[in-house]
């Protein structure tokens, strides 16, 4: 007998669309073919799981399954359309779409990845490299790292045979890789069983990868970190993904950059920050200041009066564009610095122009004032007076 679509959903019979789809969605990723490799109940529950969503999304069809039960919810039978599926997209995702539903597709409902003659691409990988500040800004000419794939075996070069041998055309699918299952009113076009959709299968096997013609390695790729990349930036290194089965193309490796702060630096986007401490009489007075820069150093004109939050900018000394030329600018933050300590002469002095410009305060005053400021015990004291 055939479970109620509301019993395989595990949802009431006045679930909203919303409810409908998050249950699907969640039955889907736990009964997902990928996740329960060679688990034939679990592939199951997945189809009638699927079997059940599609009716019941559909407003149509789920008020004739109200009225008529299993009887009248299509013309004798449920059939899979891969294109029904189309709308998987916007149920899951783009990305999880590509890496699981790439899955569905290709293993459980045959076709799209995996072509006619049992050729498939390997999947895409994705790995996440941590690069210190510089090297983003500079670009690396040969960068090298280690990642771990799935590798064409060397042995068979691929095929799965051993030496001297070929594969022979499947005897129980006769080479059209799909078979088809009936279970009472639902017919699906799985892929053989014996040859995996290959439509082909292997009698001696290759020794070194039990004739899945891959194996899983480590090894060594290398390629170039152009100047400038931000993090959230990806290269996509072509056919260095996992390798593709039966003569089918190797995947993608794609990496995404997560770039390290920098202790001086702050970047956004291709200008770079950061704090420049000026002596304040140059502040006042202005002048020339030399700034070291990414770049080397560079003189920067510091106007006369200039404040101490102000901003100031050297072109062309920030990060390189990754596409096109020229480099961003470098912010100068500036922060004034105060003497702690000063000398007589250099006391006096200050002592001087901080009477020529607030003549009412006197220096004796000053003192005692910047005393009683200077600390909390004094301050208590003057509490306690
Ligand atoms: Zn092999
Ligand atoms: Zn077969």
């Amino acid at each position: 007998m055939k479970r109620d679509y509301y019993e395989v959903l595990g949802v009431s019979k006045n679930a909203d669309i919303d409810e409908i789809k998050k249950t699907y969605r969640k039955l889907a990723m736990q009964y997902h073919p990928d996740q329960n490799p060679g688990n034939k109940e679990a592939e199951e529950k997945f189809k009638e799981a699927a079997e059940a969503y599609s009716v019941l999304s559909d407003s149509d069809k789920r008020r004739k399954y109200d009225q008529f039960g299993h009887a009248d919810t299509g013309s004798g039978g449920f059939q899979f359309d891969p294109n029904q599926f189309a709308d998987f997209q916007d149920l899951f995702g783009s990305d999880i779409f590509a890496n699981l539903f790439g899955g569905l597709f290709g293993d459980v409902f045959g076709g799209r990845r995996r072509s006619s003659d049992g050729r498939e691409r390997g999947s895409d990988l994705q790995i996440e490299l941590r690069l210190p500040f510089k090297d983003a800004v500079f670009g690396v000419d040969e960068k090298e790292i280690e990642i771990p794939r799935l590798e064409a075996c060397g042995s068979c070069s691929g095929s799965g045979c051993a030496s001297g041998t070929h594969p022979v055309v499947c005897p129980q699918c006769h080479g059209s890789g799909q078979v088809v299952m009936r279970q009472s009113f639902f017919h699906v076009t799985v892929p053989c069983s014996r040859c995996q959709g290959k439509g082909k299968t292997i009698q001696s096997p290759c020794s070194e990868c039990r004739g899945e013609g891959r194996l899983q390695n480590k090894s060594k790729v290398r390629f170039k970190i152009p100047a400038g990349i931000d993090s959230g930036q990806r290269l996509r290194l072509l056919g260095e993904g996992t390798a593709g089965r039966s003569g089918g193309g190797n995947g993608d490796l794609y990496i995404a950059f997560n770039v390290e702060r920098d202790s001086l630096y702050e970047r956004d986007g291709i200008d770079l920050h950061r704090i420049l401490e000026v002596p304040w009489p140059l502040l006042v007075l202005g002048g020339d200041f030399p700034v070291e820069t990414l770049y080397g150093q560079e003189n920067l004109k510091i106007p006369a009066g200039t404040q101490g939050s102000q901003k100031m900018r050297i072109a062309n000394a920030g990060v390189p564009r990754l596409k096109g030329n020229g480099r961003g600018d470098l912010v100068l933050h500036v922060s004034v610095i105060v003497p702690k300590k000063l000398t007589n002469e250099q006391e006096s002095s200050v002592r001087q122009l901080l009477e020529s410009m607030a003549p009412s305060v006197k220096t004796e005053e000053v003192s005692l004032f910047s005393k009683l400021l200077s600390g909390d015990k004094s301050k208590k004291k003057k509490k306690k007076q």
